[in-house]
């Protein structure tokens, strides 16, 4: 008698057989281990098999097979989900890397780009074409799982955050039919993801923007308390003062194996150097500079900085908080926290400027944070295992730590890529769309066969057990 184990893996190879031009590869392939590597590296999860559709049509056939066989499939891209959600034990992986195409339209104003392609790619292929777009800052980061569930980064105060760039998406449904997004699917789609559906194209937003002012600048963090004081003291007034929207200051407090460091990441995203600098003038006096690397340079040389600052993988343990202001007590609470993490490299504390969407953006998305923020990353993902429990224990303390600060200054949302499971709600995260976003859940995904997908498969809707029909529970 065949358990379901064995069910699937022979339905798998029926799959195999049927369909040999869809690359598939099980457990026992050479290519397996290498294919199956995200992020996180200690998560246990064996996947039934990895496909690799090489189109939209592919990624259709193999839709339409799954739900037919009842395979649960899971989608990735990069691969960077930070709580191992995009590998998942005796499901199909969907790996969509090979569908990476970006099509720069002759106007140079948009372009079309595959489902799967990661960051670095996409910055490389648009710098060929002499055009940008608003990207993260590592490479390796699969654009539309960056962009359509928030998409922080350096240029979101210029250009906006990535769910701001999409413009259109082509979307495989859980019938296996591909769909051009319509508004409301694209309402959903920008806060929502691969929640209704496959994205296999998105059509985004280019600009002929191609030099930056930017570096990471490391300051002097020997006294940590009056690093993280003066510093995020500093920030704030600057941000009370007006900050300008081309510049981007986002402070990265790490533990690199070589003891505790502040790398803060300037870029001037303009091509008005003289206001550029005197900016960084005013940026350099919020510690005492060590190394200053500011320089104009290409899009793509710049988020080749990160390379040597950010960590390939991690054992995970993130949190987020999203905060109106720097306060003098959120500011000691940071203090007295960055001085106890944990010395595991790895470890680190990361805060981003969140700007107001526009007020377009915020009428056709479903992005929670609707006003000017900063979302905080609270990174307890040392890279050894030795560190994990000790960093977690530090992380949890953090984050009660902000918690207990005034919650007037305490945004009711967070930020969906870096909430892990059983923090939050997404009625908490999405607020008045939430019954936009719950309604589109049932329309779009009727038999809950996206049941893997960020964010429904690992936060919960409501903190009520929800017994309306459908609901996703
Ligand atoms: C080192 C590191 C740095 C980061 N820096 C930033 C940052 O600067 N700013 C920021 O905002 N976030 C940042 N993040 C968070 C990151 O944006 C999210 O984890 C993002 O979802 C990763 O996308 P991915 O494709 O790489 O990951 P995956 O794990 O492959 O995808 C995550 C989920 O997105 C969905 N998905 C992906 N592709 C598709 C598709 N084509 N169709 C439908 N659903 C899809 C799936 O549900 C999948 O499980 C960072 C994460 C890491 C690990």
């Amino acid at each position: 008698m065949e358990n379901p184990s064995q069910l699937r893996e022979r339905t798998i190879g029926a799959f195999i057989q049927q369909y040999p031009k869809i690359p598939c590869v099980i457990p026992s392939s050479p290519e397996y281990a290498a294919l199956r590597a995200t992020f996180i590296i200690d998560n246990p999860a064996v996947p039934i098999a990895i496909v690799r559709p090489q189109n939209a049509d592919d990624v259709s056939t193999i839709v339409s097979f799954c739900v037919d066989h009842e395979i649960p499939f899971v989608v990735r891209s990069g691969g960077n989900n930070l709580f191992g959600k995009s590998q998942v034990h005796d499901a199909l992986t969907i790996d969509m890397r090979d569908i990476k195409y970006c099509r720069v339209d002759y106007s140079k104003r948009f372009a079309e780009i595959g489902g799967g392609i990661l960051a670095g790619k996409l910055v490389e292929d648009l710098s060929n074409a002499g055009v940008m777009t608003a990207s993260g800052t590592v490479d390796f980061i699969g654009y539309v799982g960056w962009s359509t569930y928030g998409g922080y980064g350096p240029f979101s105060g210029n250009f906006g955050y990535g769910f701001e760039q999409i413009l259109g998406a082509k979307v495989v449904n859980w019938k296996g039919e591909i769909l051009d997004a319509d508004l409301e699917l694209l309402k959903g789609i920008r806060g929502a993801g691969g929640s209704f559906g496959i994205i296999v194209e998105m059509t985004i937003k280019v600009y002929p923007l191609t030099k930056i002012l930017t570096g990471i600048m490391l300051y002097d963090a020997s006294d940590v308390e009056a690093t993280v004081v003066n510093y995020c003291q500093g920030l704030q007034k600057l941000r009370d003062e007006g900050f300008p929207r081309q510049l981007c200051v986002a402070p990265l407090f790490l533990h690199t194996g070589d003891g505790l460091k502040l790398a803060s990441h300037f870029m001037w995203s303009d091509d008005d150097d003289t206001a550029g600098f005197k900016w960084l003038e005013k940026v350099s006096k919020l510690g005492k500079v060590l190394y200053n690397p500011v320089r104009k340079t290409t899009v793509l040389d710049g988020m080749s900085d990160f390379k040597t600052i950010i960590p390939p993988d991690g054992r995970a343990s993130v949190n987020t908080v999203s905060l109106r202001a720097l306060t003098k007590e959120v500011t000691a609470v940071m203090a007295k926290y960055v001085q106890r993490m944990p010395r595991y490299a790895g470890n680190g504390f990361a805060i981003h400027l969140g700007p107001k969407p526009s007020d377009s953006s915020l009428k056709n998305s479903v992005f929670g944070a609707t006003e000017s923020h900063l979302m905080l990353e609270l990174l307890a993902t040392p890279r050894s295992e030795e560190g994990v429990e000790e960093s977690r224990k530090w992380g949890a303390e953090f984050l009660r730590g902000l918690l207990e600060t005034n919650p007037k200054n305490i945004l009711p949302t967070t930020y969906i890529n870096l909430t892990p499971p059983g923090r939050t709600t997404l009625d908490q995260i999405y607020g008045a769309n939430f019954s936009f976003v719950m309604a589109l859940k049932r329309k779009y995904d009727p038999k809950d066969v996206l049941r893997l997908a960020v964010p429904f498969s690992y936060i919960a809707a409501t903190d009520v057990q929800d017994t309306r029909e459908g609901s996703h529970l």
